[in-house]
């Protein structure tokens, strides 16, 4: 038996974009729920050092920062919780969210911020190094590589984006790549060949990147050949793609083929009324924290104004 508990506004996730709708809905007096997922805080709790978000000139640690995202929900009354959202069923003008199968909430407004979660490789050395030379985010980390020689593995358009992106950074770039033509778009490709300072290695699979306590190198093998070398880099970058966490929403909302979730431009709205999503969730573009924070933001004041509308708040 599940208890069943009436909110005005939930929010799914607790990364920058949900920490921020949290604020923004709290303030509002929407007295928002929260749950936080498994991971709470989100991909940031995995980085390091976070050095592009306005406001701290400093940097921070990315655990501390989503800290502080928590602190200053909790602050304005976002009741956050541990737990996991397993179901939905949007049918009906109430949202009914399932949660740890124990919970049923009963919902005027959802705002989805659920993420996405990089894909990996799945070397033991890439796990170990995360963090520490390991990374999946070129434009978070690119800078602490500064005149070094790094590698990225992937072929697709993010990585060919971050690829260009290190390569105005760093001393020179290596980019691994599966097979022996790049998934990417033509003119994305075209700018990929013709930067002098990225090698592509084509055919090439990583086996082992190196290091004890930082990367210190990586080892390549050459698919076709079964060649295998070590490449010196202290930066190693996986751009493979990244999975919206939206699997429990595709029977209702709306999403591209990848799984990330449609909104109306220049809105939070998806196709389904009093539903929002904010974040990686709906954003494969940029991905960043404060672009996440932004929607999170746009979240709780569509989510405001449908309230009103409905008559609810
Ligand atoms: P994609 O899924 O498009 O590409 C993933 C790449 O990683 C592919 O080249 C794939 O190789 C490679 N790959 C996957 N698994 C492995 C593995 N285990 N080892 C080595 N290589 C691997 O992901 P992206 O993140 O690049 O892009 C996602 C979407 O976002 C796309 O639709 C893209 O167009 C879009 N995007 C658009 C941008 C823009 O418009 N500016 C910027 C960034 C992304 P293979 O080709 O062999 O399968």
């Amino acid at each position: 038996m599940s208890t069943i508990e009436k909110v005005e506004c939930l929010i799914i996730g607790s990364g920058p974009a949900g920490y921020t709708a949290g604020i923004y809905a709290a303030r509002a007096g929407l007295k928002p729920v929260m749950y936080t997922g498994m991971q709470p805080g989100g991909q940031l709790t995995i980085t390091t050092e976070v050095e592009n978000y306005p406001g701290y000139p400093k940097g921070i640690q990315g655990p501390e920062m989503m800290e502080d995202f928590k602190a200053q929900a909790e602050r304005f009354g976002t009741d956050i919780r541990f737990g996991y959202a397993s179901k939905v069923d949007f049918t009906g003008p109430v949202h009914k969210v399932w949660v740890d199968e124990t919970t049923e909430i009963h919902a005027n407004t959802v705002v989805i911020a659920t993420g996405a979660s990089a894909k990996w490789l799945g070397l033991p050395s890439e796990q170990r190094l995360n963090g520490f030379g390991v990374s999946a985010c070129a434009v978070c980390d690119g800078f602490f590589f500064k005149q070094q020689d790094v590698a990225i593995v992937g072929a697709g358009d993010t990585a060919a984006e971050e690829a260009t992106y290190l390569s105005k950074i760093c001393k020179k770039v290596y980019m691994i790549v599966r097979r022996s033509e790049m998934r990417a778009s033509k003119a994305m490709q075209e700018r990929v060949k013709n930067t002098p300072n990225i090698e592509i290695l084509w055919d090439s699979e990583t086996k082992e990147i190196l290091g004890e306590k930082a990367v210190d190198g990586a080892l390549i093998t050459n698919l076709k050949t079964g060649e295998e070398r070590k490449i010196n880099v202290t930066g190693f970058f996986v751009a493979i793609g990244h999975t919206p966490n939206t699997q429990i929403f595709k029977d209702w909302i709306t999403m591209d083929e990848q799984g990330y979730i449609e909104t109306i431009p220049g809105t939070s709205k998806t196709n389904i009324k009093g539903v929002f999503a904010v974040g990686d969730a709906q954003d494969k573009v940029y991905r960043q924290a404060v672009t996440a924070a932004g929607s999170g933001c746009m979240g709780a004041l569509d989510a405001e104004r449908y309230l009103a509308e409905i008559g609810v708040h």
